[in-house]
């Protein structure tokens, strides 16, 4: 497994066909993979097992070496792969439903709850307990469901963890949707990105100022 670069390097991602990864954790930026969510005209990054695979190494949670082997195990096994494209997909619209509600405060019903059961059965059932860096950690197997199966951890720590209570949604302006963690000191960060939806939100406002003078 990679260890995930910090900072500025980590946020801008490995490939630029994909978004920045501006929400402080593997699944949050899962499902930022949608663009302008709250808009008409959402637009998906994850547009088949390929763009999957390649977003792993977008994010940095595969090398090369990985991204070979799954390209060549998606080959091997198209429906397979296909299949699993599938999986991950409703993995993060099921995450993002569930978040979005934790996000705005809101009770979260038990059926968004109950649509993540079987994929934590799933991922958790596959994997592995290993002794790190002064603590123990969960890994899943190599295979074609590694990717999709690492959401699930990095969501489960997050769902399980104190963190939860710093995750916020963009608002952008009526359009971006997408999740990330508050880490600033005071928990007072309100866009994913005070250069792009900050900006452009300060830029709306001041039109609009300027259209009332
Ligand atoms: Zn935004």
């Amino acid at each position: 497994m990679r260890t995930i670069a910090a900072g500025k390097a980590r946020r801008q991602g490995n490939l630029s066909e994909f978004p920045r990864l501006l929400g402080e954790t593997l699944c949050l930026d899962f499902t930022n993979t949608v663009e302008a969510r709250l808009s008409e005209h959402p637009q998906d990054f994850l547009t088949g097992p390929v763009e999957l695979a390649r977003w792993a190494r977008h994010a940095d949670v595969i090398d090369e070496a990985d991204a070979e082997r799954i390209a060549g195990e998606m080959a091997a096994d198209p429906a397979g792969a296909s299949n699993e494209w599938r999986r991950a997909v409703a993995l993060r619209e099921h995450a993002y439903a569930l978040l979005r509600d934790i996000a705005a405060g809101r009770a979260p019903a038990d059926v968004r709850v109950d649509a993540l059961q079987p994929f934590l059965c799933a991922s958790l059932g596959r994997a592995h307990l290993r002794p790190g860096a002064g603590r123990f950690e969960l890994t899943p197997p190599d295979g074609i469901a590694y990717v999709a199966d690492l959401i699930v951890l990095d969501l489960h720590r997050l769902l399980t963890s104190e963190r939860l209570g710093r995750l916020r949604q963009c608002p952008g302006c009526g359009d971006c949707g997408w999740l990330f963690l508050d880490t600033s000191r005071n928990g007072t960060r309100h866009w994913c990105s005070m250069e792009g939806c900050g900006s452009r939100a300060k830029m709306r406002r001041h039109y609009q100022r300027m259209r009332q003078n």
